[in-house]
């Protein structure tokens, strides 16, 4: 048995571990991960939130600098500002054989004066191809008449992952497992860093979008459906990657994405239309946008999709009334991947490409990401010229764009450092990454205690993810969909190689069973999508019969955005027919699920003995899987999301209490939002509530015992529900308002001391406005309930 956590203090995480780096390249953890935001002054969630965004940093004042260079610009030079293209648009060449084409390049710089490119031609590049291109590029920004610097931007989603040897960590929705924000935070430090390293400034994360369409294909993009959990861990994001000083080597600006309501379609389909009347935008999907503007975050881009038919991109009311007005927010807005061509293409709100251009900049997009030709440049010069988008607007949104670049330190020194090279995939850094994707991993069942697995088992591995990097990491890792394997660093552990390391390659049999490819289908030039087909099932079910246990993994490949679009959230037929298949044989199973989103398991799930669940964990999460599976790591993850259990009955923890009860039992989740099991037990008692009564704006502090009563030290995340038990608008069941992780070794106890504030017990009311109302309450912690009346 692995000895129990210590407790120790925020940050010296990595320090806190011992890491030794294998001969096979795995890491060997030689002590239990460390629980770095336990310590006695940073109890829980609530004080790790108030912290952070008092940590935000205070940003210089570069007004009279902006102002004296905004009266030298041209409209055209402003409007430059404003444009930002894609690589390609400067390069010739592919992949690793990229170069800047002096041609190109000085058309998008010096003639149009373009302020921004982003995103990688393709594939990942090597740091010193990265360094070499931005250099070219600042070079060439530096030469034009008032010389402003370039804002480089890319999508650093889970690690640098544009940047060929970069740490790459477990996807949001792993993060939100883990329930570490001081994890999510020192993981977003090493991708900030990583990323700067080779000399681009700004990232395209984090996604703040709610998770509660499980159909969408960026479901693992985000922080899952609870939008307390979310904004705690978009704050520890954003706080990670801007740092105190953005001007340093070390820290990038963010982008909050995709202001808002773009996680919603209703169909399920990426791009598609969400139907979210104003009360739950408020209520669900503001907040991470909120908590993350006051944590500092620089820029903003905007949803793709539409609200109750109105393209976000076109919505002056969430653009400006509620995201400057209400949000106080200063920094630039950026618009996604061709979104102002959308408007006339797809959404149909305009007649051509001038109008929408017109329409986007006046509802409050700051900048375009164009990003394949100059068609924006010229239409918004033009407008402005006929006076139909006023001088003011450019010089407004030129203004915010050359903030965020003078507070990036850009105007004193744009160029990449060749010696930062170094900070690039260190060892240290993999070993938050092993940290993160162990906490993250959530043991949703394990009949007759079949987990952890014994050292000595003869095992069978099968399943279409056991032996793939791509279904680890999904879709942002070297290129795009995340699909290409020659691209994954070789040295890493698939869960196969994992399991081989624990017991040995001997006694370890392996046949995939079914696969998971890609192919493009109808048409036959769009992105391709995933195909699932047998391989060989009859060859597992006969190797079944040598071993002590069978591991089998299964999930999805990769996927993001349009390609990742499916029309049935049941898990594939193929991988189904291959549980049933081992499943008859009577070998003790254990299921581990690789997926960016719950795909529907009932079938398998009675007769799986034990069943793991891994998200995409990141290219250390075949080691971490193998950590859990056979005891060296106790499982402490728990479900950042609901997972149903029918394709039909798709419902968030959130509901109301009667939707799951009794005649509509049948929707109950199979894995309840929260859950999560451990290898020792925790025990819970004396939940306290300092009054019975309180008055409005009252502090309520709550406590509450938590003891480890089983046989190994653990982690346990320990989460504050609250209910309202009346209300004006019909009330959830239960909200989520606090959370600890904890550590606790065998036989060990502890109080935790939380405290409800006032506004922890407001909704938004009918006139879509925060309201507290006066009556009753319920607090949940661990099974325990008490009330207390608000009087
Ligand atoms: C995605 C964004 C991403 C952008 C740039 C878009 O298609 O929706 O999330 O930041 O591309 O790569």
């Amino acid at each position: 048995m692995r000895k129990a956590a210590t407790i120790v203090a925020a940050l010296s995480l990595s320090m806190g571990l011992s890491l030794s780096l294998g001969k096979a390249n795995s890491i060997k953890s030689t002590m239990p991960p460390s629980i770095p935001w336990a310590a006695a002054d940073v109890n829980d969630s609530d004080e790790f939130f108030q912290s952070a965004i008092n940590s935000r940093a205070h940003a210089r004042d570069y007004s009279q600098k902006i102002e004296a260079l905004l009266k030298q610009m041209t409209v055209e030079e402003k409007v430059g500002q404003m444009t930002q293209l894609t690589l390609e648009m400067i390069v010739s060449g592919h992949d690793q054989t990229v170069e800047i084409d002096p041609a190109k390049l000085q058309k998008a710089i010096t003639k149009y004066g373009v302020g921004s490119i982003l995103n990688c031609y393709n594939q990942a590049l090597t740091p010193g191809k990265w360094q070499d291109l931005i250099s070219k590029i600042q070079t060439a920004a530096k030469s034009t008449r008032l010389g402003i610097p370039v804002i480089y931007g890319i999508d650093s989603i889970h690690g640098a992952n544009y940047v060929q040897g970069a740490t790459l960590f477990p996807q949001e929705i792993g993060m939100a497992a883990t329930w570490n924000p001081e994890l999510m935070k020192r993981g977003a430090e090493i991708s900030a860093m990583e990323t700067r390293a080779v000399g681009i400034p700004w990232s395209f994360s984090p996604v703040l979008d709610i998770g509660r369409q499980p159909l969408w294909p960026r479901f693992w993009e985000t922080f899952g459906e609870d939008p307390y959990l979310a904004k705690v861990m978009g704050v520890a994001f954003v706080r990670g990657m801007e740092g105190s000083d953005l001007a340093s080597t070390d820290h990038v600006a963010v982008s909050l994405k995709h202001y808002i309501g773009y996680s919603l379609p209703l169909n399920g389909r990426d791009r598609t239309s969400a139907w979210i009347p104003e009360r739950y935008l408020r209520e669900f999907f503001l907040p991470t946008f909120e908590a993350g503007v006051r944590a500092g975050a620089r820029t903003v881009m905007v949803n793709s999709g539409d609200i109750n038919g109105v393209p976000a991109h076109v919505n002056h009311h969430v653009l400006n009334d509620i995201l400057r007005k209400e949000l106080g927010f200063e920094g630039f807005v950026v618009s996604d991947w061709a979104d102002i061509k959308r408007l006339v293409r797809d959404w149909r709100v305009a007649a051509d490409e001038k109008e929408a251009t017109r329409m986007a900049i006046m509802a409050g997009v700051d900048m375009s990401m164009v990003p394949t030709d100059y068609s924006f440049s010229d239409h918004l010069v033009a407008l402005v010229r006929e006076g139909k988008v006023p001088q003011s607007r450019i010089d407004e949104a030129a203004r915010r764009i050359l903030r965020v670049k003078f507070e990036l330190g850009l105007f004193d020194d744009a160029m990449p450092k060749p010696a930062l090279k170094s900070r690039i995939g260190l060892a240290t850094s993999r070993e938050v990454s092993l940290q993160a994707a162990q906490e993250s991993i959530t043991l949703l069942k394990n009949a007759n205690d079949l987990l952890p697995l014994a050292k000595n088992r003869k095992v069978l591995v099968t399943g279409p993810t056991a032996d793939s990097l791509i279904s680890l990491n999904n879709a942002w890792s070297y290129v795009w969909q995340g699909s290409e394997a020659s691209l994954y660093p070789p040295d890493r552990l698939t869960i196969r190689g994992a399991i081989e390391s624990k017991v040995g390659a001997a006694n370890v049999t392996y046949v995939p069973g079914t696969r998971i490819s890609r192919r493009a289908n109808r048409p036959s030039n769009s992105t391709p999508t995933n195909i699932e087909e047998e391989v060989d099932i009859p060859a597992a079910v006969t190797a079944s019969r040598d071993v002590d246990v069978v591991v089998l993994c299964l999930g999805e490949g990769s996927y993001t955005e349009t390609p990742g679009s499916i029309a049935d959230l049941t898990l594939g037929e193929p991988q189904l027919k291959l549980a049933e298949a081992l499943q008859a044989t009577g070998k003790p199973l254990v299921l581990v699920l690789v997926e960016g989103r719950p795909r529907i398991i009932n079938r398998i799930v009675a007769t799986a003995g034990a069943i793991l669940m891994a998200y995409n964990p990141g290219n250390e999460g075949g080691q971490a899987i193998a950590d859990v599976l056979f005891g060296d790591v106790n499982p402490s993850g728990k479900l950042p999301f609901s997972y149903p259990r029918a394709v039909n009955a798709l419902i968030t923890y959130d509901h109301r209490a009667f939707e799951t009860e009794g005649e509509h039992a049948a929707i109950k989740p199979q894995f309840e939002f929260g859950f999560g099991l451990s290898y020792t037990n925790f025990t819970y008692s004396d939940l306290r509530l300092a009054k019975q009564t309180i008055s409005n704006g009252e502090d309520l502090p709550v406590s509450v015992k938590v003891s480890n009563t089983g046989r190994r030290g653990g982690q346990e995340v320990v989460q504050l529900y609250v209910t309202d038990l009346v209300a004006s608008i019909s009330p959830a069941g239960k909200r989520l308002k606090r959370f600890a992780k904890i550590s606790l070794q065998p036989g060990e106890e502890r109080s935790l001391n939380f405290k409800l504030r006032g506004e922890d017990l407001s909704f938004i009311g009918i006139d879509n406005k925060p309201v507290v109302e006066l009556g009753e309450f319920e607090v949940t912690i661990g099974g325990l309930k008490s009330r207390f009346a608000l009087k």
